[in-house]
């Protein structure tokens, strides 16, 4: 894996001329990127982002997608409607959707098959609980949650990225270390393997209060191909920092 993603979950966060403020800095300060950058936008603002990051180095995502295709769901965004609105990442099943919208591993299965077919490309996010990991599950639950989405979606799932994100490190401050981190990113990529032979095109992302401090370190272990960054992507200068850290 050569070029590494770091993309920005900015969470529920923002409004217009906050937005505004923070694409302009990143936009000012971001130069030749050393790797992919994304960030991902409450819904509501994406024909904003869409209108602002035009032109930038900086691609645009989305929080989330509807396992469905249109019809009678209120509320809900299609993976068409994204597309229309230039949308190229879409993050499926962040811990804070599985635990607050009770959303399961089928669900993110289908909301990846979803975004796969409109062409946009889906961030799964898998992790343990603090729970999980002191039980000695970690790998049982990423490895579950992950094959899920492998079941369903087959030789398409060399066009996926994955998101590790250990629930206990997001938001939290508690990072975990760069040799807990590879560990599992090597079981991730050992996974990925056996179910595609295009297995090194999957990026697999670390996420869980990444910051400019941290990055470095995180990003330079043999299978940490990026980072999903929350409360870090909100401030232009650490996103920047972890983004410049993030060489190849
Ligand atoms: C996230 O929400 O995906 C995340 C990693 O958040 P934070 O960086 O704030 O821990």
């Amino acid at each position: 894996m050569s070029r590494k993603l770091i993309v920005g979950n900015w969470k529920m966060n923002g409004s217009l001329s906050g937005n505004e403020a923070l694409v302009r800095d990143l936009s000012g300060g971001i130069g030749e990127p050393v790797c992919d950058v994304a960030v991902c936008a409450p819904s509501i603002y994406l024909a904003q982002l869409h209108g602002l990051l035009e032109g930038s180095r900086i691609e645009l995502g989305a929080q989330d997608v509807s396992m469905h295709e249109g019809g009678a769901y209120t509320g809900e965004i299609s993976a068409g409607m994204l597309k229309d609105y230039g949308v190229r990442y879409a993050i499926v099943g962040h811990s804070e959707r599985r635990q607050h919208q009770g959303e399961s591993d089928v669900h993110v299965a289908l909301k990846a098959k979803r975004a796969l077919a409109a062409g946009i490309t889906p961030i799964v996010c898998v992790g343990e609980t603090l729970r999980e990991r002191e039980a000695g599950m970690t790998e049982f639950i990423v490895k579950r949650q992950l094959s899920a989405v492998i079941h369903l979606n087959g030789h398409c799932i060399s066009e996926i990225v994955v998101a590790y994100e250990p629930v206990w490190a997001i938001g939290t401050g508690q990072t975990a270390t760069p040799e807990q981190a590879q560990n599992v990113h090597a079981v991730l990529r050992t996974q990925i393997r056996a179910a595609t032979e295009h297995a090194d095109r999957v990026r697999i992302l670390y996420g869980g209060s990444m910051n400019a401090s941290n990055a470095a370190e995180l990003l330079s272990q043999r299978d940490i191909d990026g980072g999903l960054i929350g409360g870090a992507s909100l401030k232009a200068a650490d996103f920047l920092k972890i983004i410049a850290a993030a060489k190849a």
